[in-house]
């Protein structure tokens, strides 16, 4: 039995630095985003698929040709849509087997999109990471060199910020006004402990 914790939140809003943070204290991060990248490459299904939508050009050399993709799904929300419902069950598939094979009381899934992806209906918890716009905008500026307009860009076709943070279970305020690792540890605690009982409330239904 494995307690599966998702962990999501806007561009900029310090996923992966908290995901990092849970890594130092023992807990194993699937990077959903990253896994997306390689699966694109390496699951032949999934090929055919983006090649009989988006057509042969998608791949060179069995390598996804990411600036053609590019260009087509982020000029037009309803390619991006589809390229995503191709993308988003075959990473769900794999985190699942993933969290398998994990041994720790409680995995994570880190994941921008979890609720528009379907990925949340498969996890016990999710964590959101907050952050306000301006300085989320800031940090990506700093950390991938775009400009605000690029950045804006980005960030409007993702869901509002404060709606998704609603439909998580938890809420780290990753604004630079508190301090981050006393939440992140005071919530693997807490994660622990929920890990605990569910293991033992899944014993008794068997
Ligand atoms: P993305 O969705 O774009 O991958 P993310 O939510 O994973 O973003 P991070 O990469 O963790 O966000 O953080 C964005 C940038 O802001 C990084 O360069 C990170 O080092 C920096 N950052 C995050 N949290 C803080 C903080 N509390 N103080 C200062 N810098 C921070």
């Amino acid at each position: 039995f494995m307690y599966r914790v998702g962990l999501t939140g806007g561009i900029g809003s310090g996923k992966t630095t908290v995901a990092r943070i849970l890594e130092t204290l023992g807990i194993p991060v699937y990077y959903a985003d990253d896994a997306a990248k390689t699966i694109m490459n390496t699951d032949t299904g999934l090929r055919q698929q983006i090649i009989q939508h988006f057509g042969d050009a998608s791949y060179t050399e069995g390598q996804l040709q990411r600036k053609y993709l590019a260009d087509i799904v982020f000029s037009n929300p309803e390619k991006l849509a589809l390229l995503n419902s191709l993308i988003h069950p075959v990473t769900i598939r794999h985190s699942e087997e993933w969290f398998l094979r994990q041994t720790t009381p409680y995995a994570v899934r880190e994941a921008a999109l979890i609720f528009e992806s379907g990925a949340s209906e498969n996890l016990d918890f999710i964590i959101g990471v907050y952050a306000p716009k301006q300085i989320r905008l800031q940090r990506v500026i700093k950390r991938d060199g775009l400009t605000a307009d690029e950045v804006q860009k980005r960030m409007n076709r993702q869901i509002n910020e404060e709606m998704k943070m609603k439909l998580c279970d938890a809420v780290i305020r990753n604004d630079e006004q508190q301090l981050l690792i006393p939440q992140v540890m005071e919530l693997h605690e807490q994660l622990l402990e929920l890990a605990g009982k569910s293991e033992v409330k899944s014993k008794k239904s068997c």
